[in-house]
């Protein structure tokens, strides 16, 4: 590959996440890579003669959105609406689900969505694929994560009848990002199915993904087989195995860790129905939650123990999910939202928006096993990915101003040391320059 000439991004401030804040800092970028992060002032001679782009506000790594569907970006009209309940959602959800007759159109709106997202300074994102239309979307827009292959709504039988053989099947189609594997949720799948696919990810070494505590009703699923969180199902319904046995006399958490999805290589969406035990558990599992809380409000659900997972020491990650559920893809309106219900929790401590912003980047590149390369920091030799907010500062903390008005802001995403947006001229993502956008170059 030809290589870039070297280029400098400075701003009023540079927030690396792995280390302190710089005041009037840059960034250089040399062939794709961080070559150097510090004070503009500092910057080291070899490249006093890199093109230098200023700009006003906040540069930090490049987000990591750990939850989304992009493919549902044209369901926007759901996530505009207001839901009394998970199934009320599920079922509005359904019927525009039905009604989509053009697979094509799954490649669209994805499209449209990782445009969407980086606009709002993602460049890494944990997507879940449930048409594989869809996938390849993130590469087009010249940006990284995972594709998380979906399986959904299969008993045992039918499972072993023909889905378990399709499902391997998509394992083996192109991929222009690593793939992981979503069971759904634990509701959704037979637990014999839900370990299965477990034991697939682990023969591939792919991550896993799957939803956890979204619903009120999944509790009384897995304790005594109560099945409406189920109703979307139909005739099948009554075939789940936690209905045909009247439930596995478990609580969520327990239920999830007895069909083995509680592991250091899945992170769980949503995770708002936990109580201290269950918590207690996923943490000593090493599973990670992304957090989905403007998600969780359109649902009309409560809000996810944000303040105790914090205060308990998980490392959190955050996600959008997807405009179905959720009024934008931008990242950012999710950590403000988690600041304000943490504080209404009770969460004193000074660290909050440190620890917010952390889990809007590194947080999420550790749930999906990406911070070993670099991802989710600003450190020499790492992804040449960075978002600048275009924010004032004034005398409050930086991190405590991102947090307060980072949504809405992003100027500039660059992702693979190319810009994918840019406010300043307009850039679309996918216009900006088109590369390979794989993990592996
Ligand atoms: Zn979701």
């Amino acid at each position: 590959m030809r290589p870039v000439a070297a280029r400098v991004f400075a701003a009023d401030w540079v927030l690396p996440i792995a280390s302190a804040p710089i005041r009037a800092g840059a960034v250089v970028i040399d062939a794709r890579r961080i070559a150097w992060v510090g004070q503009l002032a500092q910057l080291p001679a070899r490249w006093s003669t890199a093109p230098v782009d200023r700009r006003t506000g906040v540069l930090t790594p490049g987000l990591v959105n750990a939850h989304t569907h992009l493919q549902y970006t044209g369901f926007a009209h759901l996530g505009q609406g207001k839901y009394s309940g998970f199934e009320q959602w599920s079922f509005a959800f359904e019927a525009a689900y039905r009604a989509v007759t053009d697979p094509g159109s799954w490649a669209e709106s994805a499209l449209a969505g990782a445009r969407q997202a980086v606009a709002g300074g993602s460049t890494v994102v944990a997507e879940v694929i449930t048409n594989d239309q869809a996938r390849g979307a993130l590469a087009e827009c010249g940006v990284t994560g995972i594709e998380y292959l979906e399986a959904i709504g299969q008993v045992e039988e039918r499972w072993l009848d023909g889905s378990r053989a399709d499902f391997v099947a998509r394992l083996g189609r192109p991929a222009t990002v690593p793939f992981g594997i979503s069971p759904h949720a634990p509701y959704s799948l037979d637990g014999a199915v839900i370990k299965d696919l477990m034991a697939i990810a682990a023969d591939h070494q792919a991550r896993a993904h799957l939803h956890l505590g979204e619903s009120a009703l999944e509790l009384s699923l897995y304790q005594r087989g109560e099945r409406h969180m189920l109703d979307i199902y139909g005739d099948l319904r009554d075939r789940f195995d936690l209905v045909r046995r009247g439930g596995a006399g478990q609580d969520t958490a327990a239920y999830a860790d007895s069909i083995g999805v509680l592991v250091p290589t899945a992170h769980l969406a949503h995770a708002i129905y936990l109580d201290r035990a269950g918590r207690d558990l996923i943490k000593r599992r090493g599973t990670q939650v992304a957090l989905c809380p403007r998600s969780n409000a359109v649902l009309g659900l409560g809000p996810a123990p944000v303040a105790a997972y914090l205060s308990e020491g998980h490392e959190i990650a955050v996600g959008t999910d997807s405009l179905a559920s959720s009024p934008s893809l931008d990242l950012m309106a999710d950590v403000a939202l988690l600041a304000s219900i943490a504080r209404e929790q009770g969460y004193r401590y000074g660290d909050l928006a440190q620890r917010l912003l952390r889990a809007a980047t590194l947080g999420g590149a550790k749930a999906m096993g990406l911070d070993g390369r670099g991802y989710g920091t600003l450190v020499p030799g790492g992804p040449a990915d960075l978002a600048v907010f275009d924010i004032e500062v004034a005398d409050q903390p930086v991190a405590d101003a991102l947090v307060a008005r980072g949504q809405g802001s992003c100027t500039l995403t660059i992702a693979g040391g190319v810009i994918r947006h840019d406010a300043a001229d307009d850039v679309s993502a996918a216009g900006a320059g088109r590369t390979d956008g794989t993990l592996g170059d």
